[in-house]
């Protein structure tokens, strides 16, 4: 979800609001449980409810922007924890003062808040990067326009070619791309591409992403292009996978999705404070309040970190923490708590049990978020270190042979079909006879691109080994499964590849079987790899139906 600004600020102040109107009643139950429980401070369930209704006060006060109320109420707390360990004799006039500090503090409503929360806009522009990027080309040879046009569409870009300077300064003026490509040496002039770029980024005070084409090597043209702010350089004939991957680059697609946070506390205001924080800096959240919950939503929510409460009805963080390490697919998720707690000893208790970090609640907005979106990148990063195949950033074998029996025990338990498609490139060895180990990598990687910009949202796709690929297509029959699949190997047919002295063209077959009938992994890889077989041994360049061999 994405929080507009003004939604977003409405949204806070509402919690602001909805926390000062609880004010009156928790501070009632603390001056109540006080009066109930000040004969027996030891062992009393009542004092212990005491401590933690103002234990959570003190948490909460200050993230809604009652910083006093907080200090006095955190004041109160470690007051009680020593009247709880022998009664001190001045204690009970003093608790008595706090109470109505704290009631006083209430009515005097919030204070200013410390901080701006500093908004990143690029969540948006992220968002928006999901939908096809906008690429204008600008270049006056004919034939170079049409096989750019029809080379980038294939990847997914939305592509407007000009023949003319003119035609192309008044097209950006009306709306901006996302990159531009533009051949240096035009009809107007040896510069005229880069004299171009360069007037339009001045007029709209913008540096828009470029990319340069040009038939000249020499540092005279190379140099004109980097002065306009140009990120790309390309030399004609131009390598059009070379060109995808550097688009791919500048209009921000490797981002990746956004980070999902699952947060547990059992303060509801509190949580939701937190989590309008996360989404405001372009993340997903999701609010957990009772930590009996955690491993429903674990493995359908995926967090890529999990910000901890550490005290909670039910259970502490701590014990939350190390029931999710038993699990061997959480060992390294992050898990940050966030907590009152200032005593070191506690601190260093929740680290030991597999805990990530430790955030100080009230916690400054700006420093949850550059907190929450370090660990989360990391985790990231190792996580794809790990799981996904370098050469084409898809799953590899091991991930996704566990995403498949995942696939499998849901489709049982839920009843939702799916089907797996198992690609494999024609004549691989011809390729790489013919042109080279490097060239036949870069048709692996165009295969894998073009595989992950025109698979839906719930698709998983793998290299699942040299040259053969596997997808996971969710709720999708055989038939609609065969149409993609067909769609893509046409689309796939025609992206032209590199090679010393021109390009070529290579192609892939297709096996899919589904789930169900098969119910497991081995026999129902075997079904698509047979299927696969079928389609090799009737021509290549097809798709075969496991279903069809029967
Ligand atoms: P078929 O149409 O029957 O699939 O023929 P093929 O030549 O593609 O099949 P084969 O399995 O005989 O050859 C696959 C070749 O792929 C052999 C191997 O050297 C090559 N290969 C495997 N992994 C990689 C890789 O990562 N990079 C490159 N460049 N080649 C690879
Ligand atoms: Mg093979
Ligand atoms: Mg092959």
């Amino acid at each position: 979800m994405v929080v507009s600004d003004n939604n977003k600020y409405v949204k806070l102040r509402n919690l602001q609001q909805k926390f000062a109107s609880t004010l009156p009643e928790r501070l009632n139950l603390i001056q109540t449980a006080w009066l109930n429980s000040q004969g027996t401070p030891d062992n009393s369930e009542l004092f212990t409810d005491l401590l933690r209704q103002v234990h959570s006060l003190a948490g909460s006060a200050g993230t809604f922007n009652f910083f006093r109320l907080g200090d006095v109420a955190k004041e109160l707390e470690l007051l009680l924890k020593e009247y709880q360990h022998g009664s001190l004799p001045e204690a009970v006039t003093t608790v008595r003062r706090l109470l109505q500090q704290l009631v006083a503090l209430a009515e005097q409503g919030h204070e200013q808040p410390k901080t701006e929360l500093i908004t990143d806009d690029s969540a948006e522009i992220e968002y928006l990067s999901n939908q096809q990027a906008v690429i204008y080309v600008l270049e006056d040879d004919e034939d170079i326009a049409a096989e750019s046009f029809r080379q980038l569409i294939h990847f997914g870009y939305q592509v407007v070619t000009f023949n003319s300077v003119s035609d192309f300064k008044h097209a950006i003026y009306q709306q901006i791309p996302d990159a531009l490509l533009i051949d240096i040496q035009l009809v107007e002039g040896e510069f005229a591409g880069t004299e171009a770029v360069a007037d339009v980024c001045k007029t709209l005070q913008l540096n828009i992403p470029s990319i340069f084409i040009s038939q000249h090597q020499s540092w005279q043209h190379r140099l004109s292009a980097m002065r306009v702010g140009g990120q790309g350089y390309i030399t004609k004939p131009i390598d059009f996978d070379q060109l995808a991957d550097q688009l791919e680059i500048l209009t921000g697609r490797k981002q990746g999705s956004r980070y999902r946070i699952l947060i547990v506390d059992d303060t509801v205001l509190l949580a939701e404070h937190y989590a309008t924080i996360l989404q405001c800096a372009g993340m997903d959240t999701e609010i957990i309040n009772d930590p009996g919950h955690l491993l429903d939503v674990l493995p359908n929510f995926r967090p890529d970190l999990i910000l901890m409460d550490l005290y909670m009805n039910g259970s502490t963080g701590i014990e939350a923490a190390q029931v999710i390490r038993q699990h061997g697919s959480y060992t390294n998720l992050p898990i940050v708590y966030l907590s009152t707690e200032s005593e070191l000893e506690q601190q260093l208790n929740a680290l030991r049990a597999g805990g990530d970090d430790f955030l100080q609640k009230p916690i400054d907005d700006n420093h949850l978020v550059a907190a929450v979106s370090t660990k989360a990148k990391r985790f990231r990063e190792l996580n794809s270190l790990m799981n996904c195949d370098g050469l084409t950033g898809l799953l590899n074998h091991i991930s996704f042979k566990l995403a498949l029996e995942r696939e499998i025990a849901q489709t049982y338990r839920y009843h939702e079909g799916f089907t797996l498609a198992m690609l494999d490139i024609d004549h691989f060895k011809l390729v790489n006879d013919h042109y080279g180990h490097l060239v036949g990598d870069r048709v692996i990687k165009g295969l894998g691109r073009l595989l992950s910009h025109r698979l839906r949202k719930g698709d998983i796709a793998a290299r699942y080994g040299g040259e053969e690929f596997a997808l996971i297509l969710p709720n999708t029959p055989e038939s609609v499964a065969k149409r993609l699949l067909d769609e893509l190997r046409e689309v796939f047919a025609k992206i032209a590849f590199a090679h010393a002295h021109g390009t070529f063209h290579a192609t892939f077959s297709v096996g899919i079987a589904s789930c169900p009938p098969y119910k497991n992994v081995h026999s129902l890889i075997e079904a698509a790899d047979q299927a696969l077989y079928q389609a090799k041994r009737t021509g290549r360049n097809q798709v075969h139906i496991a279903a069809d061999n029967r």
